[in-house]
Parts: structure tokens; sequence; C-alpha cells
């Protein structure tokens, strides 16, 4: 797409949240109002994944100025999942470039499944986008370093900057996965074949798989979040992540294609970018503002947390997150409309 935008200085206007006290009260809520909910499914397709406890459940809200508000099993960890894919994307994002990582990897629906071997097939081998499988594994195989523990160490290194503090493996996860993760395989084969991904596809299936068990609490997914929010710096830590371009375009990715294929749906309601992991992990974002991290294994047909998409719905509307969502404008005394 041929856009007349090169540099030209970007304005950025978001808005602000209401006072701690009133996040703090609807955290509370949006945790209270769904506790009793019971529906959706805990994942079982990774073995390691089926013995979760679906009553847990954890609601934390961290400001851009650093603040955090929980409610329930904030502290609780889990593997993050298919969230770590946005987050590896921001870090690949930031060594490669914005017309790279569009070129290379992609930004469209595929309007089917995560791990959809045939979307590959209709697009002539391109992944299409980074929260899908196929996107996923070839943003993967960009990572920089000569070896796979050295790409293994740049995801560990950068996703635990975004949470800010160290996060570790969950060996369980992990090797549960490996033994099950046939699918991922054949995809990466597929795009080896394509010559979209030009590394031992095995080696970045081992690392995305690794990627995937790393252990998060929902607490360290709203700091995550919050970083994406807050132009690419940790507000607990201070210290920047990734660039503040970065940052707009992989919550872009997120607004597009974070919930499956229930992305549009998710939009429509809640207007947030966000992602989902298998784990019931959900992060959302509220640029410049807040990022929101939840969690609660049983998950809806398309595998989105139905707790974490309530509870997040609720904090959207109620801390006036949606970004679609505007007011009458009121003229001031004596001014004309
Ligand atoms: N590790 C999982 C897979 O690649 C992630 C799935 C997910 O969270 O959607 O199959």
């Amino acid at each position: 797409m041929e856009l007349d935008v090169d540099g030209v200085a970007e304005r950025v206007s978001t808005g602000t949240l209401p006072g701690w006290d009133d996040v703090e009260a609807l955290v509370q809520k949006a945790h209270e109002r769904n506790a009793g909910v019971t529906s959706g499914t805990v994942a079982d397709y990774i073995p390691a994944l089926a013995a979760a406890d679906p009553a847990l459940f954890g609601v934390c809200v961290a400001e851009v100025d650093g603040a955090t508000h929980g409610a329930g099993d904030v502290d609780h960890a889990f593997s993050i999942q298919s969230i770590s894919k946005a987050f590896v994307y921001a870090l690949v994002c930031d060594e490669l470039g914005h017309e790279l990582a569009l070129e290379r990897v992609g930004v469209n629906n595929t309007g089917l499944a995560f791990n959809s071997v045939m979307a590959i097939e209709l697009n002539d081998g391109h992944p299409m986008n980074p929260m899908v499988n196929a996107g996923a594994l070839a943003t993967t195989a960009l990572v920089p370093g000569q070896t796979s523990e050295a790409r293994w160490a740049f995801i560990q290194d950068g996703l635990s900057r975004f949470a800010g503090r160290r996060l570790e493996l969950d060996a369980a996860v992990y090797e549960s996965e490996t033994e099950t993760n046939q699918r991922n395989q054949a995809i990466a084969r597929l795009l080896q074949s394509y010559g979209r991904i030009t590394a031992d596809p095995a080696e970045v299936v081992d690392v995305y798989t690794r990627q995937c068990s790393l252990l998060v609490t929902a607490r360290d997914l709203a700091v995550m979040g919050a970083t994406l929010a807050d132009g690419g710096v940790n507000p607990v830590t201070g210290e920047r992540v990734v660039s503040a371009h970065v940052c707009r375009d992989t919550l872009s990715v997120m607004a597009a294609s974070g919930l499956y294929e229930r992305s549009g749906e998710w939009l429509f309601e809640i207007g947030m970018p966000g992602k989902s992991g298998v784990a019931g992990g959900l992060v959302a974002i509220a640029p410049g503002k807040a990022g929101i991290g939840t969690f609660s294994p049983p998950l809806d047909a398309a595998g989105n947390s139905v707790r974490g998409q309530r509870a997040t719905a609720f904090l959207s509307r109620s801390l006036g997150l949606n970004l679609f969502s505007s007011d009458v404008h009121h003229p001031a005394e004596g001014q004309d409309r």
C-alpha cells in the first residue's frame, strides 16, 4: 500500500483513566460479577493443560503510571501460550522494522483456525499474520541469534522485560506440547517448502513451543499489556522494551486477529486490541491508559477465555476503553457548534 506518511510527525491522543479509587473498585467488580460463571471448557489438546482448575480466576489492570489493581487469582502462574505471539512479534518488529515485518509475516486475517494449513495453501505459502501459528512460527524464525539457544534467550529475556521480572519455563507443559505438536511441525515444514522460513523447521518449532510454555500470571499480562500501552516503556520498571512505533504496529495486528476467528466480534463488542491463549490467559490494551490481564481456564468454542472476555468487556465499558466510542461534542458557552 502506497501511503503519503513518510517523515510525518505523529500526534497521539488517547485520554485518561478515571481516578485510582474508581479503577480499583471496578476491577473488584469485574471479578465479583463473573466469578460465578461456569460456562466454557478447559483446553485438553495439550495434555498438560487439561489438569487446570476451572475455578481459578484473576483480573488485573496495570496503569501506565505503574499502579496495578488486582482481584482474585492474579498471582497464579500458567503458560502464556498464544499470547506470546504478540510479544515476540513486537520484539521481532523492533529488530526488523515496519516494512520487513509487514512483508515477511503480514497483517491480514485468514478467517480460518489458528493452526490452519489450508490458510497457508490458499495464500501461496504466505503466513498471513503473526497471531496464527504459521505467522508466529515465521516470526520466531526471524528472531536474531546464531543458535536456537541464542534465539530462545532473546525471547525469554524480551518477554521478561515486558513483564518486569524473570519469566521461567513450565517444563511439564513444554514436554507435553513437544510430544503432541506434530501439526506445528507440519506447518513449519510447509513454510520451509515455500521458502518462507530458512532456519531449521524443527528448531523453530522447538523455540516456539518453549515461548508458549513460559509461565506468567494475570498481573504479568497486565504489565506486559501496559508496556504496549505506554509507548514501549514498562511502567513498573521504567525500562524501554520496544519503540512506540512497534507498539502501534503490534496493537493493530492484535486488534485485527488477536481473538482467533472471533476477532471481529471481540472488536465490535469490546473495541480494544487483545490476545488470548489456550491456557486461559487474555491480555487487552488501552493505548495510553492501561493493560488488562485476566486468567480463567474455561474457553469458548473459538479458544478464548469465557470469564476473561466478560471481565474485559465490563472494564472496557466502565473504564471507557473502547477505542471506537465517542460522545456528542458540547460547545463551550458562547461558541457555535
Ligand atoms: N502452543 C499452542 C499451539 O501452538 C498455542 C495455542 C494457543 O494458545 O492458541 O498450538
